[in-house]
This record gives C-alpha cells, sequence and structure tokens, in this order.
C-alpha cells in the first residue's frame, strides 16, 4: 500500500517542523495553520481515521490528548486556551487518511466552527 504524507514523516522520508516524538506518535506543524498553533498529533500505528481505531488503541487515543496538552504547555497556549479537532471523512474535512488531531491555539478561535 501507497504510504501516506504522514507515514512519509514518521519515517523521516519528507520534512516537518517536529515539535514532539515518543514512542507512540509524533507532532509537528500544520503545512497551512489556520491559528498561530497549529500543530498535528499523529499515531506512529497507522489508523486510518477515528471512526476505524479499535479497542485495541484506547491508551493509543487517550495518549494523543495527553501529548496534545503537554504540546499545549510547550508552546505556551495552555493558560490562553486550545482547540483539539479531529476530523473523520468528507463532511468531517479530513483529507489526510491517517489518524491525527489538530492542536490549535495563539488566538480566539470561533464556535460553532464553518
Ligand atoms: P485533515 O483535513 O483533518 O485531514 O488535516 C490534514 C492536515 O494536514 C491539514 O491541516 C494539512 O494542512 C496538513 N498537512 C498536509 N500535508 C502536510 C505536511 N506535509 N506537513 C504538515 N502538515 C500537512
Amino acid at each position: 500500500m501507497q504510504k501516506t504524507i504522514f507515514q512519509k514523516i514518521i519515517h523521516k522520508e519528507i520534512p516537518a517542523h517536529i515539535v514532539f516524538e515518543d514512542k507512540e506518535c509524533i507532532a509537528f506543524k500544520d503545512i497551512d495553520p489556520q491559528a498561530p498553533i497549529h500543530c498535528l498529533i499523529v499515531p506512529k500505528k497507522c489508523i486510518a481515521r477515528v471512526g476505524e481505531a479499535s479497542a485495541q488503541d484506547e491508551n493509543l487515543l487517550g495518549h494523543l490528548l495527553l501529548v496534545a496538552a503537554k504540546i499545549a504547555h510547550q508552546l505556551k497556549i495552555y493558560d490562553t486556551g486550545f482547540r483539539i479537532v479531529i476530523n473523520h471523512g468528507k463532511d468531517g474535512g479530513e483529507s489526510v487518511p491517517h489518524l491525527h488531531v489538530h492542536l490549535l491555539g495563539g488566538r480566539a478561535l470561533q464556535w460553532p466552527p464553518g
């Protein structure tokens, strides 16, 4: 199967501005930021989208959120606030079929989203 763009980043085949990495995941700046801080937290295990995660992935899913909060501290948006987004499927706005958590902050975000 063809690698997703995020697998290529995980395997360091294409560059990314990495802000965090551990055994389970990698986090890097979004190439098309929608806020002053916009990072993606991506599991190294290739799960296409959140709805395709299984019970086995329960800890991994929790880990991605804990890492998002850690990065919010690291990038100094924890106190001002931030948003975590996961897009699933066409109407959700998913464009890369490799599960990822968006971390957005650094400005007041609108609600509801567009
Ligand atoms: P989604 O629309 O939820 O699937 O999010 C995919 C995100 O990946 C978008 O916000 C893109 O800007 C971002 N993206 C795509 N290619 C890259 C890349 N090479 N490096 C960093 N971010 C990327």
